[in-house]
């Protein structure tokens, strides 16, 4: 095969399809598909995919492949399929498919070099530009532009003095350390040995730890396993005894820590009943998608751990996806624990070169077991027996950005395509897949015990309007300071969760309710307690705190919603006793800071667990007897289809975290909609009542399950121009449309402006619409000029998780 199909990493309509190039002799029979190389693109080089070999290209004339960056296939044959099958799925680009399989440090950089043409050229350059030529040829765009000189390149490089090359940074980025081997016979070792006097005791050692590894070893390893330092190694070096060499090595965060081996359960009948048509499947090679239904603490992990087990008993291997935030150092434990150094954990907390190491373990078979966050999904095994996604109704498994596809999609693809089971599990599972467990599409599987047959908390629901009538203005109602007080004196553990981002606190006018919103965006702007400044999530734009209301010149003009650091001032004010840990996004942003508070809550010394989301989920702290939620509205109030159903999957994993071991727990939800089906619901742990109800809602408004959504939104900085162009799009595909397909808009998105670029959306809800996506194609052809040159963006997301 002399050519290669390449897609190249140009993420444009135009260069959505792949190109051909020669193959150079020297790479012949080594390249093949699902190899990165570099090609010349126009004028610069980029770095592609090898998709196909062929004998011919289709056009005469084929440039050559320029440098090939991998030895062995980085896309695995069936990744490739996958790579086609979402840019069918999400309408992203081939390139954009490929890269979101790999990890970042594998993604392409390029450096821009400036090389003068010729030594005759260095004459006519501008008075600017010579010194920085003047001992070499080449130099980097970097150290140039930022210097006054810029212009002056720029006018030389437009009269082809100097020319502008990309070269590919980034192989990939391996970490070496320095090593040594044996390099002598091992005769002359031992005579050099026994020939070594006394002072010499220490290379001595040195050489009998070598000859018993008999392989590499990196020099820092030798130094610390026989306590010395590095001197005794050189030595040996210098008498020429060992040689010294580049050791590859992982980073590999969890390595300075032993894992004590865990043993499997005995099975309970529950999970004996839930796992065996699980182990069917993985025995006779048979596809399921299994949805086990099971309330938290039912033993959901176990029965993933043990199905985990069989497979790689079977020699296969398994990926088991957690959602970020639940994917903390005790569910990392168990995992280690059970199946020790055979498992690789990819999750956002690893540093880019630490992500690549961990996928290379993968990709050289070195581990068996995937735990990660969404992109794990793509995990290069060839030999896959399971796939699992715990948390399923986690919406953080849908991409929201190019390519927006959802991981319980590819893993079922996956599933298929190993002829392997696939484990959706969760205690509120989506409606979507409830439903398709109810009509037999899934297998469901249920769960409906505790382990420690406890039963699940009791939950009081306190209506906080009757609290502020009597007189009660602060952040914690009656009954919920009483018992937080009952706990502490009993020595036992509270977590108060915070529906809000950590910081988050609006300003508002207590005379006419004005609102302070960001001037770019259409949302109001977030008060930042430490610098005293109101704040756009969106875009960043800050501004000063008023003093007096802009509109009615009120001095009443107050901090509302209460932030976690807001209620952790309050928690010392008045029980100045607890001592507390808060966790949000400003407490765990830095490394490990996770892990150390959730360990200084463990280990008992703070009583208090304050947090957002982040503590919701997959924690296990057997003294913990009280949860308080101290607003459970915020997310009901979203502009969101889903607000009920997230509402009650919030609400019933807070309630989780309480009496999962031998004490009682109790739950307290503050409200001010107490009556609403989804927080009353999820107080009598209801999940079958709430599914009843909550699909009578969707199908009367038509939403998933019974139909299915696509949402396009449209965004520009002038507004007539998106109001124009999502009227044309709703028109155009209102003609072309069945009738049964409803088409909503266009409308203001919810957020209407983000960046100074104003936000407008269609809506379809549609059962069966063969033609949609050639139409949404055709769409994004039709307008592919105006978003190249005008700015324009349109974005089309098929089965939309955020509405706003
Ligand atoms: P879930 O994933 O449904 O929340 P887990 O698998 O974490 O439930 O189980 C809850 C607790 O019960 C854990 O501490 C776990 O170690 C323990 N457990 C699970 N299965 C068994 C079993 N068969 N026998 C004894 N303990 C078990
Ligand atoms: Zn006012
Ligand atoms: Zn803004």
């Amino acid at each position: 095969m002399s050519v290669a199909s390449v897609i190249v990493d140009v993420a444009a309509k135009q260069t959505d399809r792949a190109f051909d190039y020669a193959i150079p002799d020297k790479w012949k029979g080594i390249i093949v598909p699902g190899m990165r190389v570099v090609v010349p693109f126009g004028p610069r080089k980029v770095q592609g995919f090898v998709v196909a070999l062929k004998e011919e290209a289709e056009v005469k004339r084929v440039k050559p492949i320029a440098d090939l960056l991998d030895l062995t296939p980085v896309l695995t044959p069936e990744l490739l399929e996958i790579g086609h099958w979402l840019t069918e799925k999400t309408l992203c680009f081939m390139i954009s498919a490929f890269q979101v399989m790999l990890p970042a440090a594998m993604k392409a950089k390029y450096d821009k070099e400036l090389s003068l043409l010729s030594k005759e050229a260095h004459e006519q350059l501008h008075e600017q530009v010579k010194p920085f030529f003047q001992s070499r040829s080449s130099l980097k765009w970097s150290e140039v532009e930022k210097t006054a000189a810029a212009p002056a390149f720029h006018r030389d490089i437009q009269k082809g003095l100097i020319e502008v090359v990309y070269v590919v940074k980034n192989k990939g980025n391996k970490k070496t350390a320095k090593g040594v081997k044996l390099n002598q016979s091992l005769e002359e070792i031992q005579q050099f040995m026994s020939e070594l006097n006394k002072q010499a005791e220490k290379q001595k050692q040195v050489l009998s730890f070598m000859l018993n590894r008999n392989e590499e070893v990196a020099i820092k390893e030798i130094a610390e396993d026989l306590q010395i330092t590095s001197a005794p190694i050189k030595a040996l070096i210098n008498k020429g005894l060992l040689a010294e060499t580049e050791i590859e090595i992982y980073r590999d965060p969890y390595q300075d820590r032993y894992f004590k081996p865990s043993q499997p359960f005995q099975l309970t009948d529950e999970q004996a009943e839930a796992i065996a048509p699980i182990l069917h499947d993985i025995e006779e090679n048979l596809h399921d998608v299994f949805l086990m239904y099971g309330v938290t603490g039912s033993g959901k992990t176990e029965v993933y751990l043990q199905s985990i087990d069989q497979v790689l008993k079977k020699g296969k291997e398994a990926i088991m996806l957690v959602p970020e935030i639940s994917l903390t150092p005790q569910m990392v434990k168990r995992f280690k624990e059970r199946f020790g150094s055979k498992v690789a954990v990819l999750h956002s907390g690893l540093s880019t070169g630490e992500k690549y190491d961990e996928w290379r373990k993968i990709q050289r078979k070195e581990v068996s077991v995937v735990v990660g966050a969404r992109s794990a999904v793509f995990a290069p095994f060839e030999n896959l027996g399971l796939l699992i996604i715990d948390e399923e109704h986690e919406t953080s498994y849908k991409q929201e950005e190019n390519p927006r596809y959802h991981a319980r999609d590819v893993a079922i693809y996956r599933g298929q395509h190993h002829q392997c089971p696939v484990i959706l599990g969760s205690a509120t599972p989506t409606l979507e897949s409830f439903a398709r467990a109810q009509k037999g599409v899934y297998k469901l599987l249920t769960l409906k015990q505790r382990m420690n047959k406890s039963s699940m908390p009791s939950v009081d629901i306190v209506d906080m309007r009757e609290e502020l009538r009597s007189g009660n203005r602060s952040m914690f109602s009656t009954m919920l300071f009483e018992k937080m007080k009952d706990r502490l004196e009993k020595g036992e553990q509270i977590v108060l969760f915070l529906n809000k981002r950590g910081h988050s606190s609006f300003v508002m006018c207590r005379d006419c309710g004005y609102v302070p919103t960001c001037e770019h965006c259409e949302i109001s702007l977030t008060y930042h307690r430490y610098q005293n400044k109101l704040k756009c999530h969106y875009c960043g734009h800050e501004e000063h705190v008023h003093t007096d209301c802009p509109e009615c010149h009120s001095e009443h003009i107050r901090f509302f919603g209460s932030g976690t650091q807001k209620v952790e001032e309050e928690l010392t004010k008045v029980l100045p006793e607890a001592r507390v840990v808060r966790m949000d996004v400003d407490t765990t942003s830095r490394k490990g800071a996770h892990e150390k508070l959730l360990n200084k809550f463990a280990s008992g010394e703070a009583q208090i667990l304050l947090g957002t989301q982040m503590i919701a989920k997959g924690l296990d702290f057997p003294n913990v007897t009280l949860v308080g939620v101290l607003t459970a509205d915020t997310m009901l109030n979203l502009p969101d289809f889903r607000a009920s159903e997230k509402t009650f999957q919030l609400l019933t994993q807070v309630s989780g975290r309480a009496g999962r071991h031998k004490l009682p727990g109790e739950v307290v939800i503050q409200t001010y909609t107490p009556e609403h089906y989804s927080i009353q619901l999820a107080s009598q742990h209801d999940y079958d009542a709430f599914y009843k109800q909550e699909m009578e809602i969707r199908k009367m408004h038509k939403y998933p399950p019974f139909f299915y959504l696509a949402l396009v939104t449209v965004s520009h900085e002038n507004i007539a121009k998106v109001v124009s162009v999502t009227d044309k799009i709703s028109q155009y595909l209102s003609q072309k449309l069945s009738p049964q397909t409803t088409i909503l808009g266009p409308v203001a998105s919810p957020i209407a402006k983000i960046k100074d670029r104003y936000r407008y959306q269609c809506m379809l809800k549609y059962k069966l619409e063969p033609s949609l996506i050639p139409l949404l194609k055709y769409i994004l052809e039709r307008y592919q000029a105006e978003m190249q040159k005008e700015n324009l963006t349109i974005t089309i997301d098929l089965n939309p998780y955020s509405m706003m």
